[in-house]
């Protein structure tokens, strides 16, 4: 059991700016200086949740951990999630190193990390978790607005991170910058391996699960919050 939080109401959320949610309100200045530092808006896909949409995501998890209900993202409880506490955003932007960097010098990190095969491996570079305490930019102001701030795409190239799986039983499965794995055979398998190699920049990290046979739903679930 996590330890009990309280949620963070609606109207305690503030709004972060150009559409892209609540957080409290100071997370919500610190994602302001974020902007400011990468030169345009931080990519949020989702930051403040309610408690309803929390609890509902968990019960989803639930039913299909116990295999009553179709693949469903992990999840936790209103009660444990730092979405509903305001404190954490998920964003694309997590593929990309020079913006992790920053995201990390505003007391940004990633924090979902699950033990496959005995190593601890990061499977959701989407999502992020203030500490204040480690925030370089704690003390500066809140940059006023973020307005005029215009999405370049040509600066939201990916840096892609991949990871290759494998089990006793020689199956083998690429994990994507989408945090979820696939299985793979044979010539697909090499493809992948190769391009995988030059995504991360000459290296491919490779985790063995021992004893394991896994199915697609199974990776998938490595995946997704
Ligand atoms: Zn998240």
């Amino acid at each position: 059991m996590g330890v009990l939080m309280s949620v963070l109401a609606f109207e305690d959320a503030v709004e972060i700016g150009a559409n892209r949610g609540r957080l409290a309100a100071d997370h919500a200045a610190s994602i302001r200086r974020v902007d400011r530092d990468l030169g345009r808006l931080l990519d949020i896909n989702e930051a403040w949740r309610s408690p309803e949409t929390a609890d509902d995501n968990y019960r989803r998890y639930q039913e299909y951990l116990a295999g009553t209900g179709p693949w469903a993202p992990i999840a936790l409880p209103a009660d444990e999630s730092v979405h509903c506490k305001g404190g954490a955003v998920d964003s694309d932007d997590g593929y990309n190193p020079d913006v992790v960097r920053i995201l990390n010098d505003h007391g940004w990190y990633h924090t979902v990390y699950r033990w496959i095969g005995g190593k601890r491996v990061l499977v959701e570079q989407w999502h992020f978790e203030r500490f204040p305490a480690r925030d370089n930019h704690r003390h500066e102001g809140d940059p006023a607005s973020v307005g005029a701030t215009t999405f370049d795409p040509e600066e939201d190239e990916m840096g892609t991170k991949y990871v290759q799986v494998k089990d006793d039983r020689g199956n083998f499965a690429m994990v994507g910058p989408d945090g979820v794995g696939r299985i793979l055979t044979g010539a697909a398998l090499r493809g992948a391996q190769k391009i995988a190699t030059v995504a991360n920049g000459g290296s491919l990290p490779e985790v063995q699960l021992s004893g394991e046979e896994w199915d697609a739903a199974t990776l998938e679930a490595f995946g997704k919050e």
